[in-house]
């Protein structure tokens, strides 16, 4: 008995080990970056202001409506309604560690794609001519390995090979083999090969690329369990911590596009692989950056993409800028002809996404005659609603009108009602407000405590307005949850909160006693300078020390009194 479950402990560490609880949380909810942690709406509760927030620095999601909280284990418990051993094992699967007697549903064709992804890739590198055209677009050997590129022959031999290893049907349900009227083929052949990697990692599907004549230039898997088409970003897999960690991200449009600018050392990119970006492949972009900047291709087909594109990401709260390619055509070919530094120039160039809207509505446009003037005033206006903080929608509103030379009102924008709460702050919070935020979130959590808590804490002890006004309601009788004034705190308080809700023992008394301690000792240390301002200066220090007295008194005496009271 205790050998299993040592066994098990070791297993269910391991597996927090492997999971990053925002990587596993992102897979069933629109989560979106908020400062250090994420942020979304609560599945366990009716939410809509999103309430829901996961920290991947504590390995824990926690619910500030709801008071749900926990680890990947409970999260998958309470989503999925299983059991923890339920649990264990579809995490175990995840996580890609053995515990014995299971198998994912989906297990078989994840292995498909691995093996056929080593097979394309072997085959790619016994392959002269296809490693030659690579070595020409300027691919490396380490980025050919990376990113597992490979190459597809001719004849079905992907088939002859897998089907020595799996069966025929769960090959069909890859997507890799398909059935044909002369017989089952190599969906996949001639091509090069780019393995499509889901955002943890695993191989899910390929892109592949023609390289002779004939057919189309790419062709892509079809949709599987594991694959849906314009779900994924090409290898974010690979980028995500960089675009996290920059907060930003380059989104290009093809697979060269992104391999050359990752191979040069810019690595928060993204491609969306299509001539335009998909909702979904937007609001996943959104979630690891603040910061989108377009690199499209210079063609028709890429402006108008570009322009489609900026308006899901203004949409999702992005700032959004494009990338201007100058006379290249797209950043592969920067990279290629012009090197990093060329690209890096451009991208400081990168113009403002409403420069950019109002310099193509110049060159479509004749602005100087009404009708033309009119349907540039209708385009530039369906981008200017797209916008989803109502202050910059305003100063944007106003620099059209400007640069247009027409009146505000003109521009048909319907109002949004939706208001960006959470501010911006990332300075560090102070300890009286760390203070301040625990008690506040004590007395929430411990209602029985309230009453012992309004006789040493009065609002005016309290410096955050959200917090006073809150504990005035509260004091009053009304019901406060921390949920209502969750929305009017900074990133890093949230943060703080987070880490507050974790504490094992959650006291209202003890956290009222430090903010009245702190508020007295703050107190005893002015009057102590005041003191000795009067000891050098001479003056009569009688009422001084009597304050001191009084004070320090008062100190000893609120201690007492409350541990009197528990
Ligand atoms: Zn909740």
């Amino acid at each position: 008995m205790f050998y299993t479950m040592s066994i098990s402990e070791g297993v269910v560490q391991q597996i927090k080990d492997t999971i990053n609880i925002v990587d596993l949380i992102e897979e069933y909810l629109p989560i979106k970056k908020v400062g250090k942690n994420y942020r979304t709406n609560c599945p366990f509760h009716q939410d809509d202001t999103p309430s829901f927030y996961v920290s991947p620095e504590l390995n824990i999601f926690h619910c500030f409506g709801c008071g749900k909280s926990g680890d990947i284990f409970t999260f998958i418990m309470e989503y999925d309604k299983t059991s923890f051993s339920e649990a264990l094992r579809i995490l175990a699967n995840k996580a890609g560690i053995e515990i014995g007697g299971f198998e994912h549903k989906n297990k078989i064709l994840y292995l498909i794609h691995d093996f056929a992804c080593e097979f394309y890739h072997k085959n790619l590198l016994k392959s002269p001519k296809v490693l030659e055209y690579l070595k020409k677009r300027g691919n490396t050997e380490d980025t050919i390995g990376k990113f597992k590129l490979g190459f597809a022959p001719s004849g079905s031999e992907f088939l002859k090979e897998a089907k020595k290893e799996f069966k025929i049907d769960d090959l069909i349900n890859s997507g890799l083999v398909k059935k044909t009227v002369s017989g089952l083929k190599d969906r996949f052949f001639l091509r090069l090969m780019f393995p499509l990697f889901s955002i943890s990692g695993q191989v899910i599907g390929f892109g592949g690329r023609r390289l002779s004549k004939g057919g189309a230039k790419y062709l892509n898997s079809p949709d599987t369990p594991i694959h849906k088409k314009g779900k994924n970003l090409y290898s974010l897999w690979h980028t995500k911590e960089e675009i996290r960690k920059n907060e930003s991200a380059i989104l290009v449009e093809g697979y060269f596009d992104f391999l050359s600018l990752y191979q040069e050392g810019v690595k928060n990119t993204a491609a969306c692989l299509g001539t335009s970006l998909t909702n979904e492949q937007a609001e996943l972009l959104s979630r690891y950056a603040d910061e989108v900047i377009i690199f499209f291709d210079k063609d028709a087909a890429g402006r108008a993409a570009t322009l489609r594109s900026l308006g899901m990401l203004l949409n999702l709260g992005v700032t959004v800028k494009i990338g201007n390619t100058g006379s290249r055509k797209d950043p592969d070919e920067i990279i290629l002809k012009g090197g990093v530094e060329e690209f890096k120039n451009f991208l400081s160039n990168a113009s403002d996404f409403i420069i950019y809207t109002l310099d193509r509505i110049k060159e479509d446009y004749d602005l100087s005659s009404p009708i033309g003037l009119s349907k540039g005033i209708e385009r530039v206006s369906i981008v200017l609603s797209q916008i989803r903080d109502p202050l910059k929608k305003e100063l944007y509103k106003e620099i059209v009108s400007r640069k247009l030379m027409i009146r505000e009102d003109l521009l048909n924008i319907e109002k949004s009602t939706k208001t960006s709460v959470i501010a911006n702050k990332t300075i560090d919070i102070s300890d009286r407000e760390k203070i301040e935020l625990g008690l506040f979130y004590a007395i929430t959590q411990k209602v029985e405590e309230r009453e012992v808590v309004f006789s040493i804490i009065s609002d005016e002890d309290i410096s955050n307005p959200y917090l006073k006004k809150a504990f005035r309601l509260l004091k009053k009788g009304e019901e406060i949850e921390i949920d209502d004034i969750i929305q009017s705190l900074s990133k890093n308080q949230i943060d703080y909160l987070l880490r507050e809700s974790q504490q094992p023992e959650i006291s209202a008394l003890s956290s009222a006693l430090r903010l009245k301690n702190y508020l007295l000792d703050n107190l005893i240390d002015r009057k102590r300078r005041e003191l000795q301002k009067v000891e050098e200066n001479g003056g009569d220090e009688s009422m001084l020390l009597k304050e001191i007295k009084s004070l320090i008194e008062e100190r000893v005496r609120v201690s007492k009194e409350v541990i009197g009271e528990i």
